[in-house]
């Protein structure tokens, strides 16, 4: 393995450097470095990577688009950024074709790939961020519909012995924004591909967030991505023009009794039935609670939608923790309810964040 003690940018493929800045692999855009930082085009390259640091006995960090990240430090040990590229597909009988694509592939390309093609199945996850081997990690899902119901199968790399094999995804536990690569996986394996099946015939989903509303013309695949485009090019901010990692808090999930409790005091409380219990739509109840469009030091909360926190001026993310906290504290104090962290931290912090006293504007 070659290692560079360059402090310069560019970056090269397959090359282990130092001194790189993780400011362009996050979309908070905050300015953090990596101990030892490399770029991997190729399954054979990835393999070597993940040796070297064993060998080095190195923590190993996977980074897809950044887009679901909140780093609060340096990292130590090797980020790994994954670029693997490739898509092919084949027919399979019943009107189903599968789709395989290697992990660092663009997700909103492979998405207009399928539509493309008049594959039916992703168009409602159009223009989620990202790579597509993050995509199984937290289960995306947008518009009524969880990647999950499209993954046949995710191939991953065990990342101490470097075996390379195909997990099915009945076996991913995936759930609300969740999986296994999330949790008792998270150090185990680096998702290196994923198999999709898709429909030849529609099968539309278009009963939530006004989907139906907002298609023009016939009822096509073209029109549903379209529409899925338009409506989220309105809501959320584009991580290139202003930074922020989509919906910064999940939905609260709470059972019937706390939903009536809320529904009482709260009648115009936005929820939806999830199995037994209700989703909770953490936009409203941040909204509710005043926070839409205020600011603190140099992040805030979007204007247009409160469930996403932005980034205007901040190279460290210890105002944005703060923030958190006041939000956090905020909607606790008025609903009873507990807000969850949407996106992952690097590294975990064990410290509480430093809140400076400032005011909310
Ligand atoms: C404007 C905006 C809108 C968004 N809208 C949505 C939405 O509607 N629905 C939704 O679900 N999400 C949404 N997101 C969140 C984000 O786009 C998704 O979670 C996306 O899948 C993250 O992909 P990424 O490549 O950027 O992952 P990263 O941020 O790079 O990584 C996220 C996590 O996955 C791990 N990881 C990444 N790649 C791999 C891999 N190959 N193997 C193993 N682990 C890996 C990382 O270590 C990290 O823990 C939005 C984000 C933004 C900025």
């Amino acid at each position: 393995m070659t290692r560079s003690l360059s402090t310069t940018q560019p970056v090269r493929p397959g090359v282990v450097q130092q001194g790189i800045s993780l400011l362009a692999y996050n979309t908070f855009r905050f300015h953090y470095q990596a101990e030892y930082f490399a770029l991997a085009e190729t399954l054979e390259s990835l393999k070597e990577l993940l040796a070297w640091a064993n060998h080095q006995q190195l923590e190993v960090t996977i980074i897809g688009g950044g887009s679901n990240l909140l780093i609060s430090a340096d990292i130590r040990g090797l980020v790994i950024i994954n670029q693997l590229s490739g898509i092919k597909s084949r027919e399979l009988g019943n009107n189903r074709v599968s789709l395989t694509v290697a992990a660092g592939e663009n997700w909103h390309h492979v998405v207009e790939h399928a539509v493309n093609q008049g594959w039916f199945g992703i168009e409602n996850l159009a223009l989620i961020p990202g790579t597509t081997g993050a995509a199984p990690v937290q289960n995306i899902g947008a518009y009524g519909v969880e990647v999950k119901d499209a993954i046949a199968r995710v191939q991953v790399i065990d990342r101490i012995s470097g075996d390379v094999y195909w997990v099915l995804a009945v076996d991913c536990g995936f759930a609300y924004r969740d999986s296994h690569f999330k949790g008792k996986w998270k150090d185990k394996y680096c998702i290196t591909s994923v198999e999709f099946s898709l429909k030849k015939r529609s099968d539309f989903v278009l009963s939530y967030g006004g989907l139906a509303n907002q298609i023009t013309g016939d009822l096509s695949l073209l029109n549903v991505f379209r529409a899925v485009c338009k409506i989220r090019s309105e809501k959320l901010p584009d991580p290139n023009e202003l930074a922020n990692s989509g919906s910064f808090f999940k939905n609260p999930i709470v059972d019937p009794a706390k939903h009536d409790e809320l529904k009482a005091a709260f009648p115009n409380l936005v929820s939806f039935p999830f199995g037994d219990d209700y989703k909770l739509a953490a936009g409203w109840l941040i909204d509710q609670a005043g926070w839409k469009g205020k600011k603190y030091q140099g992040v805030g909360v979007y204007e247009k939608q409160a469930l996403v926190l932005v980034n205007y001026s901040e190279e460290s993310a210890q105002a944005l923790l703060a923030l958190e906290a006041k939000i956090k504290a905020s909607v606790f104090e008025r609903y009873g309810v507990e807000l969850e962290r949407e996106p992952v931290q690097l590294p975990l912090l064990t410290t509480n964040p430093i809140d400076h006293g400032e005011s909310i504007s």
